[in-house]
């Protein structure tokens, strides 16, 4: 593991890490007057995420844990952003829009289709019903699993931020493991739930970057998806109809082989490179991860996004790919 983080510092001083695409029209990818784009992106998922996961002994308690950790960062997170001017593209499970839910003849949200059993590198789903950890009740009771407090919070910042989507139950999206009927009932809840908000949902995150049925993200009118292929100081590039890849630098983690100041060289050093390349950063979260991560490291590089806005043009998924349309790309 400290061989792995070393190596990761070897490869970064060496500009190795993340690597820098160029093509031909990459200005054509820059609003003129800025040098570089960037996106940061937060997974918002309270208990959903983690419900399977393979690192974790107990499941649902583990999950529920993590989902009230999220909860209690987000007003902090959202304070940091207001205070610095910083639009965060929230990609959101859908069940997080919900107040309250209840079993009908004694099942939890029959109108979803689900998954077969499945085994994949982050999640072991091999019994049971996938649903079998919402505690169908309702967010005062059971925080870690519903938040539309939090979604109003959000959308009420002065910052700007944007509502995506992550799925309703936070499913595995491959063609493999997915079929189009379920990927289609669990965004079309999404779309109905974000819908009663006034938010219409434009960008999408696949949970665990299983990337699968784009051609349905078509169909629901999405207009992006984010990739993490590799790290990557680039441009989106266009799969089909209106629909962008986004391809991910670098997700905002706390290693504590890595002391702070090294993060916040690290993710400034991110920055000038996007500057200097003239590239699209895109940077993401896990709103779950320490708190300390929040009031130590984030509030400096959002001071260096602040000190480097002219350069910088701070933008959500879907106001890119709105400006990348209007730009004839
Ligand atoms: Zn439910
Ligand atoms: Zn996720």
């Amino acid at each position: 593991m400290q061989v792995n983080k070393f190596l990761k510092k070897i490869k970064f001083g060496l500009h190795l890490d993340p690597k820098i695409e160029r093509i031909k029209n990459h200005r054509k990818f820059i609003p003129s007057g800025s040098k570089a784009v960037l996106i940061i992106y937060a997974d918002f998922e309270l208990g959903w995420a983690w419900r399977y996961s393979k690192t974790a002994e107990n499941g649902t308690e583990h999950a529920n844990s993590l989902g009230l950790k999220e909860r209690g960062n987000i007003p902090a997170i959202l304070d940091a952003c207001d205070e610095f001017g910083i639009p965060v593209t929230w990609a959101t499970v859908g069940h997080l829009f919900l107040d309250s839910c209840s079993k009908r003849e004694s099942i939890p949200h029959p109108n979803i289709k689900r998954l077969g059993h499945f085994d994949n590198p982050f999640w072991r789903y091999s019994e049971g019903d996938w649903f079998d950890a919402d505690p169908c009740s309702d967010y005062k009771t059971s925080p870690g699993w519903y938040c539309p407090d939090l979604i109003d919070n959000i959308i009420s910042r002065k910052a700007g931020h944007e509502i995506g989507c992550h799925t309703f139950s936070h499913i595995d999206c491959t063609d493999a493991l997915c079929p189009p009927d379920v990927f289609d009932s669990e965004i079309a809840e999404c779309r109905r739930l974000a819908h009663e908000k006034g938010v219409e949902l434009k960008s999408f995150v696949h949970p665990a970057h299983t990337i699968g049925n784009l051609d349905g993200l078509i169909k629901h009118g999405f207009t992006s998806y984010r990739t993490d292929y590799d790290n990557i100081l680039g441009y989106p590039e266009k799969y089909k109809n209106k629909l962008w890849q986004i391809k991910s630098t670098w997700e905002f983690v706390l290693f504590r082989e890595w002391s702070r100041k090294y993060h916040i060289r690290r993710y400034i050093e991110i920055l000038r490179r996007a500057i200097k390349n003239e590239s699209v950063c895109v940077l993401w979260f896990h709103p779950s991860m320490d708190i300390e991560f929040f009031e130590t490291v984030f509030p400096e590089v959002c001071k260096y996004i602040l000190d480097n806005s002219r350069d910088l043009h701070i933008t959500t998924a879907g106001a890119y790919t709105e400006f990348l349309e209007n730009n004839g790309l």
